[in-house]
């Protein structure tokens, strides 16, 4: 794996019009951590990823990779340094599985044919769909459709991968095998953010958790303390309509 990197966010604000939908977030994973961001929807949850890899600019506060800020860099630059999965997968239907794997390395980082499908048969075998490599993606259930989009974004060798409600679309006897994946990642030492309603995979896999309301990190911490030892009757009040 490419050595992973920490991600900071400081002091980050963003208004959509007169939304204020990020009231001054700080954020921070170290190298190889797993941070969770759970929260009621409409929070800032998705919007905050969205700053950190640059989709959208935040209107102040910095983003730093490894303690060095990203907000001069080139925005597809840094794209390919963090990985991106996301509800829908987005896959290209009329390609085969390992077609779409392979398109990242052949366009971005100029491989060759043969050398970007061997990068996606690697990817497959990662994540245990080795005999899906010349299947149409709607062949495939949709836990193997998502575990194909995540080697989609492993074959560009992110730095860190984010994550936003990666299993919210699929039914539910198919959520395990993804979350297994991302749980093998991160104890593989890749560095995560990841937005779930999955509240086991929070308390499970995170080493930090982090609770956003209202465009605000309300609390975070170690999973046991936010899960067992909740302080704001905020948090408290979020856990009670989710566990
Ligand atoms: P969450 O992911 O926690 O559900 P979002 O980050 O998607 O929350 O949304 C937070 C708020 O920002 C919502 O009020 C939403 O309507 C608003 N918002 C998100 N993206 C945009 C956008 N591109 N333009 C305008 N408003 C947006
Ligand atoms: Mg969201």
């Amino acid at each position: 794996m490419t050595d992973s990197v920490s991600l900071t966010g400081t002091g980050l604000h963003l208004a959509f019009g007169s939304n204020r939908v990020l009231r001054g977030v700080d954020v921070h994973v170290d190298a190889g951590k797993t941070v969770t961001v759970i929260g009621p929807s409409g929070s800032g949850k998705s919007t905050l990823l969205r700053v950190l890899n640059r989709l959208h600019e935040p209107d102040a506060g910095d983003v730093l990779l490894d303690d060095r800020s990203v907000l001069r860099d080139n925005p597809d630059q840094l794209r390919q340094r963090i990985g991106m999965v996301f509800q829908h997968f987005n896959l290209f239907p009329h390609r085969t599985v390992a077609d779409n794997i392979a398109l990242g390395p052949r366009k971005l980082k100029k491989m060759s044919k043969d050398a970007a499908r061997q990068v996606a048969l690697d990817q497959l075998e990662l994540v245990g769909l080795t005999n899906k490599a010349d299947s149409r993606p709607g062949n495939l259930s949709g836990g193997q459709q998502q575990r194909v989009a995540i080697a989609r974004a492993l074959a560009m060798e992110p730095q860190i991968m984010f994550f936003d409600e990666a299993t919210s679309a699929l039914d539910p006897e198919l959520v395990k095998g993804v979350l297994a994946l991302m749980s093998d990642l991160a104890k593989g030492g890749m560095t995560m953010v990841v937005v779930t309603h999955e509240m086991g995979f929070a308390r499970s896999v995170s080493d930090t958790v982090v609770f956003m309301d209202h465009g605000a990190v309300v609390e975070s911490g170690v999973p046991e303390q936010l899960f067992d030892n909740p302080e704001t009757p905020r948090l408290q009040s979020f856990l009670s309509e989710v566990l």
